[in-house]
């Protein structure tokens, strides 16, 4: 048997990027062979092992064929008598199909080299089109490589433009979107991975909502920009850039959805978008089976965003729903979150990129007032249930307005 590094371990070398994961390539070997040398099998039917002792993967060589829909829709086949060129042939990107041997030499039929040095992002052969989720693969590739200027080759657009037209695309699992969805937000300029999904019309398929953004228009006073499917990808742009979280990131990329729903005699207003743009942030959440803590974040970010920017005006009882909103006495660091997302969301405005922010720390300020009140006097005073909780909010309310008199002398 001859074993191979391939994949984004190949890749990563020839670009001088770190590699952290190896994944390998067996060819000339059967399952019986592996298992008996201490390789564990990763699924029951599936040609993939755990090496016993650095636990990486080992794939046997293998072909496949599209048999059905989405991605259970394949069948493979792995023997001894697959070779290397047909096990890469099989692989999405040319910049992915290539494989190194242990002394360093590079199997390279799909000219991957060559497409890493011109920075294209290229499908390897017409097979491309029997997986959906390279769509998204691409998309988040382009994010990951944007800074080193890779773009994606037309022929290969063209053929995700098919792809996104054909209806495959909703045969993908939530599971397997989020994976991509995820991991291209968490790269460093994921504004690219929306954009290219939008470029071969896989975003009006997976997320019409963000997609009808592009083309409505805001105030200019507000939004140099005016475009809000700009003003989005500008606001995943600071976000990243800020390095923020996957729940902020996720936040950002949802806030403004209402704004897809107003009407165009209402434009450039959007009056009460943030509360019309709930159920779309509901539905994308739940298209995607979104962690939790990414759901709760983009609905409160999209319902409260214009009370964070409009923070320094806000009565002190408006302050306290707010603060009661996010549950900040419990949930501090989400309440920090929101904040954050706000900053992104007034950042991601053309040319307003470097202003201050001042409501953030004033935001802060409030929750620390609020959360600092003493509730042990209240309970010597005898106060206790709903009483209780009655005292604790006049208590805040009070430190609200101390705060707020002391924030604007
Ligand atoms: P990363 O750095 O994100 O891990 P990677 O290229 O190693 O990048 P993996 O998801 O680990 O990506 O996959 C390893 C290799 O398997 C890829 O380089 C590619 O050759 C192949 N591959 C993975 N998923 C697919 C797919 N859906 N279609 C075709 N080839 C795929
Ligand atoms: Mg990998």
């Amino acid at each position: 048997m001859q074993i191979f590094k391939v994949g984004g371990a190949v890749r990563d070398r020839l670009l001088g990027k770190p590699v952290t994961d190896i994944d390998w390539v067996v060819v000339g070997a059967t399952t019986e062979e592996m298992l008996a040398k201490g390789y564990r099998p990763v699924g029951a039917d599936f040609p993939v092992f755990l090496h016993p002792k650095s636990g990486e993967e080992y794939a046997l060589a293998r072909t496949e064929r599209k048999s059905g829909r989405g991605y259970g829709g394949f069948t493979f086949h792995a023997s001894p008598e697959v070779t290397l060129e047909e096990d890469l042939i099989r692989r999405d990107l040319t910049i992915n199909a290539m494989a190194e041997d242990d002394h360093g030499n590079l199997t390279d039929p799909y000219h991957g080299q060559r497409d890493l040095d011109a920075r294209v992002l290229r499908h390897v052969s017409p097979a491309f089109a029997e997986d959906p989720l390279r769509v998204l693969r691409v998309a988040r590739f382009a994010a990951r490589y944007a800074e080193l200027g890779f773009t994606v080759a037309p022929e290969t657009l063209e053929l995700m433009r098919q792809l996104s037209e054909s209806g495959e695309l909703e045969a993908l699992t939530a599971e397997r979107s989020w994976k991509e969805i995820s991991r291209a937000l968490m790269e460093d300029q994921p504004q690219v991975f929306i954009q290219v999904l939008r470029d071969c019309g896989a975003l009006k398929v997976l997320m019409p909502e963000v997609d009808a953004l592009f083309g409505v228009p805001q105030p200019e006073a507000h939004h140099p920009e005016i475009d809000t499917g700009v003003h989005t990808l500008s606001v995943l742009e600071q976000a990243a850039r800020h390095q923020q979280p996957l729940t902020v990131r996720w936040a950002c990329l949802l806030h403004d959805l209402g704004k897809g729903l107003t009407p165009k005699e209402e434009w450039p207003r959007h009056i009460a978008h943030e509360h019309k743009g709930l159920k779309l942030i509901k539905a994308l959440n739940e298209r995607f089976k979104a962690p939790r803590d990414c759901q709760e974040l983009a609905l409160l970010v999209g319902e409260y965003h214009t009370h964070g920017h409009r923070a320094l005006e806000l009565k002190a009882s408006t302050l306290l729903e707010l603060l009661q909103s996010f549950d900040v006495y419990r949930r501090p660091q989400r309440f920090e979150e929101f904040i954050i997302a706000c900053e992104m969301d007034a950042r991601g405005r053309k040319g307003l990129e470097q202003r201050s922010y001042p409501q953030a720390d004033y935001l802060r300020g409030a929750a620390t007032a609020a959360r600092g009140i003493a509730v042990q006097p209240l309970l010597e005073k005898g106060f206790k249930g709903p009483g209780l909780g009655e005292a604790i909010k006049r208590e805040r309310l009070k430190a609200l307005k101390a705060y707020k008199e002391a924030a604007s002398t």
